[in-house]
């Protein structure tokens, strides 16, 4: 585990946040459980035993893991061995490159291939690419069935996680309607380090 505090965060967290409020106003603290508190019961096991814990711990961890049956398999720690660090952090964590700073935000070649940068399966086109402005390679369109799109509801919104069809690598999310003059109106918007640009248009990568 890569962080082995997280439960016992997110219980401080909770119970701190609770005990804090029932300091400020323990009027309400009883009001939402009369019955237990009246019957003696431990305050702290009540509050264990709640449904906000994995609420909240939906707001720390990442999201649910991805059961997907993906050609490509491999253990986290076989990923870690052949991914850098901040390969493994976004494409395995589900983590985002900081904007503007990517190999290929402003990459515009006019002929290629994107892979991915994990299983090398090719994802997208130089001629899908547009000039978005976000600060992240963005992609009006992929190959044919190459990216996978996933409800992700971590931040408390709901978007749309883009993920590689053949490893489950996180590429970024997708977004829609936002009125680029593109043929789909949409755009892939991508991490770099998810992605290795090839050359030549080999169709099935390396
Ligand atoms: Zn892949």
């Amino acid at each position: 585990m890569r962080f082995p505090t997280l439960p016992n965060l997110i219980r401080t967290f909770t119970l701190t946040n609770i005990t804090t409020a029932t300091f400020r106003n323990p009027a309400a603290a009883l009001h939402r459980a009369p019955l237990a508190l009246t019957r003696g019961t431990n305050p702290t096991t009540l509050f264990r035993s709640m449904p906000t814990i994995p609420f909240l711990a939906s707001f720390f961890s990442s999201q649910p893991k991805d059961m997907t049956d993906y050609p490509v398999r491999k253990s986290e720690d076989e990923w870690q061995a052949v991914l850098s660090p901040e390969q493994f952090r976004v494409i395995r964590e589900k983590g985002t490159e900081a904007p503007y700073t990517g190999e290929y935000d402003k990459h515009m070649p006019s002929a290629g291939t994107y892979e991915c940068a994990a299983c090398h399966a090719p994802l997208y086109r130089a001629t899908h690419k547009f000039k978005s402005g976000c600060g992240w390679p963005a992609y009006f369109d992929s190959l044919p069935g190459a990216v996978t799109r996933h409800t992700d509801s971590t931040l408390g919104m709901a978007r749309t996680e883009i993920t590689c069809s053949r490893c489950g690598g996180h590429l970024g999310h997708v977004f829609k309607g936002e009125g680029y003059p593109t043929p789909t109106d949409e755009r892939h918007c991508v991490n770099s380090v998810s992605l290795k640009f090839a050359k030549e248009e080999d169709g099935e990568g390396k």
